[in-house]
């Protein structure tokens, strides 16, 4: 994980109202250099086609932390490996330029609740350590975490209070649902709870489904007791799915 703080004044009023929102950050398309922004067209976004240039690259990151006085956007980039994002997030310097788009409406999880459960994997990390900070201690609040290994340091979350935290580690090989099997179990094995409450899950594709079935199913949530989104795919680039 390596935290970038970026600085811009128009972050100013970037508004951001949900912990699970996402900008865009937007990267040079292969072989161009540095990434200018064309004119904007009609519907006031940046025109490449207009401008003879190709799209950037776009990729979905949660804004962990803003501070409109100081004008700054914190977020945390998991170094996955290959991919357009993970290699501009690892190799960074101070003074790069990277430009960011979005956050689009949110679709706010209200905070009035008896218990919440965040389940997760390293690109959910963010979300899930944002939720912690703004929920109030009285919430009970159970985190499931997925991580390549156990050893795997996470970064510090704000668990005070009456919560749980569960780790898991991603088998290394196996199909989808072997590869889903520890996470899924956990969730399957979490005592069913009673009461106002919400589940969130974000992680791999096929995984998040495994998921988000044994919380409708087995634990018989209501379908607006879960937010439940696909934050990448096994073998896909850019992959992102609300699947609720
Ligand atoms: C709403 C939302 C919020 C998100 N917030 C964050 C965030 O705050 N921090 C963060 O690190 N990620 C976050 N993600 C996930 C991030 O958008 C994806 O991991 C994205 O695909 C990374 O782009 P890339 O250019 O590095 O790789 P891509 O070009 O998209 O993919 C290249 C290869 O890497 C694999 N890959 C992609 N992501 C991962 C991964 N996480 N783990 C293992 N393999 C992967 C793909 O399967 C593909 O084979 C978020 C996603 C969504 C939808």
């Amino acid at each position: 994980m390596r935290r970038l703080t970026l600085g811009g004044d128009s972050l100013a009023d970037l508004a951001s109202e949900s912990f699970d929102d996402h900008l865009k950050l937007l990267l040079p398309a292969a072989g161009h250099g540095e990434l200018v922004l064309p004119p904007p067209g009609p519907d006031g976004r940046p025109d490449f086609a207009a401008a003879g240039l190709p799209p950037p690259v776009a990729r979905d990151y949660t804004p962990r932390r803003v501070d409109h006085a100081a004008r700054t956007l914190e977020i945390d980039f998991h170094l996955h490996g290959e991919g357009p994002a993970a290699r501009w997030a690892a190799s960074a310097r101070v003074g790069d330029i990277v430009h960011v788009a979005g956050p689009r409406g949110s679709m706010v999880v209200p905070a009035d609740l008896e218990w919440q459960w965040l389940i997760g994997d390293e690109a959910a990390l963010p979300a899930i350590a944002r939720r912690l900070e703004e929920l109030s201690k009285d919430v009970d609040v159970t985190v499931v975490i997925e991580t390549a290994t156990l050893d795997e340091a996470l970064p510090p979350l704000d668990l005070a209070g009456a919560r749980r935290l569960l780790r898991v580690a991603r088998p290394a090989t196996g199909d989808a649902m072997a590869l889903a099997a520890p996470l899924v179990d956990a969730v399957r094995a979490l005592p069913t709870p009673r009461g106002r409450g919400h589940a969130f899950a974000a992680t791999e594709s096929r995984t998040v489904r495994a998921v988000r079935e044994v919380l409708t199913g087995h634990h018989g949530l209501a379908k607006g007791q879960v937010r439940a989104a696909a934050y990448w795919q096994r073998g896909a680039a850019a992959h992102h799915e609300n699947l609720d």
